[in-house]
């Protein structure tokens, strides 16, 4: 032990999982608490989500003056945003940039993976494992893993006969694969799917996409920025950082105004055309409200983008196939660069699996119920065990030995997505029941979680005997049925998508994420004002 320089000290004040977002703010705010604090990651820098996801194609979805911390004015001075949606590569590369400024490198141990936690409550302490032996304890544990890191490999029949290259997308090589010319497979159609097939389109020989579930394509209008517009942008910095915190989600604008049955038709086409022209998810985050929970307001919106995707679609029947069915927002909406545009080539076929299922991977390719296809990689686009997954692939037991798996495995519950009743000491941020978790610029609800949880910490040090918080069980009862309440009143809730849970099989069905930002931010500041509220300080 204690042999690296980044190895930490047997016994810490917290430990924090994770070095995306979420962990590298969390280890500045933390030390900043005069705690001795030190991070695991499993990979071998940081980045989290952008540390992983290098696949081609890769790049937000959110603009990049909303994508990036607000706590800093030297951060915000010093780093100069290339485009308007930035790529993975640039958004490592902040991070990277984050964290040497702040000097947080050698708080971390890389490729480390946190393997199981257990508290003790006779040291009032986490014991943590890690899966190269290290063994700390520490009085705080907080996992800052992200919504959307473990991932989503289907059990295809025969996969691991197949000779060719199999992966899945959040685990691309550093190095890239080759795909010039190859017969390429991509499995699934949202948010990475859409990157990937409209980046390697036109690099493969062909190009067959596997689609279940078509998915509603936003075009994205990402310019370049320039020198005075990042001047421009910079100015309103302190504007757009009030802005995202009380927004419905997370973003620099909020839903229109004016209600639903106000407007004619015509003054709700022109509203949609002008949001539809910004190129952003302000189509999805700046509408208007009523679109998210009532059906007839609902399907005009809807069939409004169905028009705009059917106009971008030249060959016969392709509008058929790629034009979703349900309402749109109800899942995830990507923004597309020429995703729709990819299938008017002519290597690139759709291979509706609605029509005819995935039976199994061969030695050669894929085999549906009526056709195989040869095929030189398969890509997996096939999504993530959101918000649970990446928390529950970690034994963690609190008090009395409980594993938070195995009730997560019954029900999906949490007090405000920061705490769990029985997990003493132990903080989640992008878990179940918070905005973080799906609903949000996810940056923004994570940099709040991460200064509510280093808040009660400081809180907790200064007022707690033993220096131990729970959540209590009527506390947490309390906010789930809020949170129902709310999610359940939304078409959300009555849509399959990994939103709801219902992409994971067995997994318990509720909507995941709290729905509205702002909200979420008053409720939190609530409890905080009234010295933890609903939590037991011992
Ligand atoms: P996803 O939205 O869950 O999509 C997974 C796709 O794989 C779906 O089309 C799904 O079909 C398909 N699939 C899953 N299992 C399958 C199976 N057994 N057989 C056939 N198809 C299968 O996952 P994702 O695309 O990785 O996106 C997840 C989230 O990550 C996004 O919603 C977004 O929040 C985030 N993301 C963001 C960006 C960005 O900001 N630019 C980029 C990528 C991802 P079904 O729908 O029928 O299940």
């Amino acid at each position: 032990m204690n042999a690296s320089k980044n190895t930490p000290p047997e016994t810490l004040d917290a430990v924090v999982i994770g070095a995306g977002f979420a962990g590298l703010y969390a280890l500045h705010r933390l030390r900043g608490l005069g705690l001795n604090v030190h991070g695991f990651e499993a990979g071998t820098g940081v980045g989290g989500t952008w540390y992983w996801n290098r696949y081609p194609g890769a790049r937000t979805d959110s603009a990049s003056e909303v994508y990036q911390f607000w706590f800093s004015d030297e951060l915000l001075r010093d780093w100069n945003w290339s485009e308007r949606f930035p790529a993975q590569e640039e958004t490592e590369r902040y991070l990277n940039f984050v964290a040497d400024r702040l000097k947080l490198r050698p708080l971390i141990s890389f490729s480390n993976k946190v393997t199981a936690a257990r508290w003790n409550e006779a040291a009032k302490a986490w014991d943590i494992t890690t899966d190269k032996g290290e063994s700390v304890r520490s009085r705080y544990l907080l996992s800052c893993l992200g919504p959307l890191s473990e991932p989503k490999v289907p059990p295809f029949k025969g996969h691991e006969k197949f000779k060719g290259t199999f992966l899945h997308t959040s685990r691309w090589p550093k190095g890239g694969i080759d795909l010039a010319g190859k017969r390429v497979g991509v499995i699934g159609t949202g948010a990475t799917g859409v990157q990937v097939i409209q980046t390697i389109a036109s690099q493969v020989g062909e190009l067959y996409v596997f689609q279940r579930t078509p998915t509603y394509a936003i075009a994205m209008r990402n310019p370049k920025l320039t020198d005075a517009d990042r001047t421009a942008l910079r100015a309103r910095y302190g504007e757009l950082g009030e802005r995202v915190k009380f927004s419905l989600t997370g973003f620099a604008f909020d839903m229109q105004p004016k209600p639903w049955a106000q407007t004619t038709k015509e003054e709700r086409r022109a509203v949609f055309e002008q949001l539809y022209a910004d190129g952003s998810l302000i189509m999805w985050g700046g509408n208007f409200g009523e679109v998210l929970v009532d059906q007839a307001a609902n399907d005009e919106l809807s069939e409004f983008m169905r028009e705009k995707m059917r106009a971008r679609l030249t060959k016969p029947g392709a509008a058929e196939k790629l034009v979703p069915k349900y309402g749109f927002g109800t899942r995830r909406p990507p923004l597309d660069i020429g995703y729709l545009e990819a299938f008017n080539r002519d290597n690139v076929h759709i291979v509706d699996l609605l029509e005819s299922p995935i039976e199994c991977c061969t030695e050669t390719g894929i085999k549906t119920g009526n056709a195989e296809y040869p095929l030189d990689i398969i890509i997996l686009a096939t999504g993530f065990d959101a918000a649970t997954g990446a928390i529950c692939a970690i034994d963690i037991r609190g008090r009395d030995g409980v594993e938070l798996r195995k009730l997560w495995d019954r029900d999906i519950t949490t007090a405000m997505g920061l705490q769990k009743h029985g997990f003493p000491n132990f903080f989640t941020s992008a878990a179940p029941l918070a905005p973080a978790a799906a609903f949000c610029n996810v940056p923004t609800c994570l940099q709040q979680q991460v200064e509510w949880i280093s808040d009660c910490i400081a809180y907790v040090e200064r007022n707690g005997k033993d220096k131990v918080i729970e959540a209590t069980q009527a506390f947490e009862d309390k906010w789930v049925k809020h949170h129902d309440d709310v999610t359940g009143a939304t078409l959300i809730a009555k849509v399959d998508s990994w939103w709801t849970g219902a992409n994971i099989e067995g997994k318990p069905r509720r909507v995941l994420s709290y729905i509205h930002v702002g909200n979420y931010r008053k409720h939190c500041e609530d409890v905080a004002s009234k010295g933890y509220e609903g939590f037991e300080i011992r």
